[in-house]
C-alpha cells in the first residue's frame, strides 16, 4: 500500500481528473491525488504508474521543443527568485551556488550578473543550447560533487520528486553546513484557496509552508514569501525538527469544491459551444496546451482560436490555432494561467466586454451565477 512520501501515513483519495493531458504529449493519464491524513500533504500517485515514468522520461528529452521564451528569461518569478536568493548569498568574495534543474540557465545568468563574483554552475537533464551559464547536462547525483556550495537553488523542482526526502538527502549532503537552500515550489494554500488548475500531471507533490518544512528535516525557514509560488530560503539546523500533525480534512473538502467547479465550468463551456459559441483561448503557455488538448477530446467540433498580447504570430505554434481579431459576443474566453495574480490582470483587462469568461475552475457570466465560489 503505498504510504505518504514526508511521513508514511495514510493516503486517502483527495482529487481525479480522469482524461487528464499533458502539456505536450498526446497521452492521457487518470490523474490521482491524495491526501496524507497525518500531515495533510497531497501527493499524486497516479506518478507512481509505470506507464506514467516512462512518458515524463520521454517529455524531458524533448523539454525545449516548444520554448518560445528569449533568453534570459526576465519575468517576473525569476526575478523575485534572483532578489530573494541575493538576500542570503553570503557577501564574501566568490561564493558558490548550485541550481539543480536550472534549464536553460536563465536564473543562473541573472544572478552571476548582479553578483559577477558568484560561483555560478546548473545541473539539468535537458539537451539545451550553450547559453555561456556552466551546466552539468545530466540527472543530479550528489557523489559527482567533490565540493560543497554555500547556497543551493531548486527552483520548481521539488514538486517533480515521486521520492521527495532521498533527494533531499543528497541535497543536503551538496550544501555547506553554514549554507542554504532556496525553495520554490506551486503553494498549494493558493491552488485551494483561488481553486485555481493547479492539480496537473507533471507536478506530483503540492507543497503548502506545513508540508515544505516537514520536508525539509534538518533545516529551518529563514525567509518566505507566499504567492502563487511559495518561495523560501532554508538553513541547516541541528535544532529537534517535527512539525505537528494536522490532517486532511480542510484539504479534501477544498478538493473537492475544486473538482466540482471543473466539471460545472466545462459543462457550461460545452452548452455554449452547442449554441454555436466559439472557444477563445486567452493566452498560449502551458495550461492552454492543457486545456486544449482535453478540450479537443470533449468537444471535438469547437471552433478554437487565441488571443495572446504578448505572442505575435497569427497562428500558435502547437496546435496551429487562428488568431481571434475581434471577440465576438457569444465567444467563451478561456483564461490560460494557474497563477491567481496573473488571472486577476486578465479578467480586469476584459471586464466590461460582455464576454463568458472562464477562469479555471470558475465560470463568470454575467448572465449565469458562478457555481461554488469561496
Ligand atoms: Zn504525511
Amino acid at each position: 500500500m503505498t504510504t505518504c512520501p514526508l511521513c508514511d501515513g495514510s493516503l486517502r483519495p483527495a482529487y481525479r481528473n480522469p482524461h487528464a493531458t499533458f502539456a505536450d504529449r498526446e497521452e492521457r493519464l487518470h490523474l490521482v491525488v491524495e491526501a496524507c491524513a497525518d500531515c495533510g500533504f497531497l501527493f499524486q500517485t497516479s506518478a507512481l504508474d509505470p506507464e506514467y515514468r516512462r512518458i515524463m522520461r520521454a517529455g524531458y528529452e524533448t523539454y525545449y521543443g516548444h520554448d518560445i521564451f528569449d533568453f534570459p528569461r526576465r519575468d517576473a518569478e525569476n526575478l523575485k527568485a534572483r532578489d530573494m536568493i541575493l538576500r542570503h548569498l553570503p557577501a564574501r568574495p566568490m561564493p558558490s551556488l548550485l541550481e539543480i534543474g536550472s534549464n536553460k540557465g536563465d536564473l543562473l545568468y541573472l544572478l552571476k550578473e548582479a553578483r559577477p563574483d558568484c560561483n555560478v554552475l546548473g545541473v539539468d537533464p535537458g539537451q539545451a543550447d550553450d547559453r555561456g551559464v556552466p551546466t552539468v547536462r545530466d540527472h543530479f547525483d550528489p557523489e559527482r560533487f567533490a565540493s560543497r556550495f554555500d547556497v543551493v537553488v531548486l527552483k520548481h523542482i521539488l514538486e517533480h520528486f515521486t521520492a521527495p526526502r532521498a533527494f533531499l538527502a543528497g541535497v543536503k549532503q551538496v550544501l555547506a553546513d553554514d549554507g542554504f537552500l532556496y525553495v520554490d515550489v506551486p503553494n498549494l494554500e493558493w491552488i485551494l484557496r483561488d481553486a485555481t488548475e493547479g492539480f496537473v500531471l507533471h507536478h506530483v507533490g503540492y507543497y503548502d509552508a506545513h508540508t515544505l518544512a516537514l520536508a525539509l528535516e534538518g533545516f529551518e525557514a529563514v525567509d518566505m514569501e507566499q504567492e502563487a509560488s511559495l518561495r523560501a530560503v532554508f538553513r541547516k539546523t541541528r535544532a529537534p525538527h517535527r512539525p505537528g500533525a494536522r490532517g486532511a480534512s480542510e484539504a479534501l473538502g477544498l478538493c473537492a469544491r475544486l473538482e466540482r467547479n471543473r466539471e460545472q465550468a466545462l459543462r457550461q463551456v460545452e452548452d455554449m459551444v452547442r449554441r454555436g459559441g466559439r472557444i477563445v483561448y486567452f493566452g498560449v503557455y502551458t495550461i492552454f496546451r492543457l486545456l486544449h488538448r482535453e478540450l479537443r477530446r470533449r468537444m471535438p467540433s469547437a471552433v478554437c482560436l487565441f488571443h495572446d498580447d504578448n505572442f505575435a504570430g497569427e497562428r500558435e505554434p502547437v496546435f496551429g490555432l487562428e488568431r481571434c481579431g475581434d471577440f465576438r459576443e457569444d465567444d467563451v474566453v478561456i483564461l490560460c494561467s494557474n497563477n491567481s495574480q496573473t488571472l486577476d490582470a486578465m479578467e480586469r483587462g476584459l471586464a466590461g466586454k460582455g464576454l463568458f469568461l472562464v477562469r479555471p475552475w470558475r465560470p463568470l457570466n454575467p448572465a449565469t451565477p458562478s457555481p461554488d465560489t469561496p
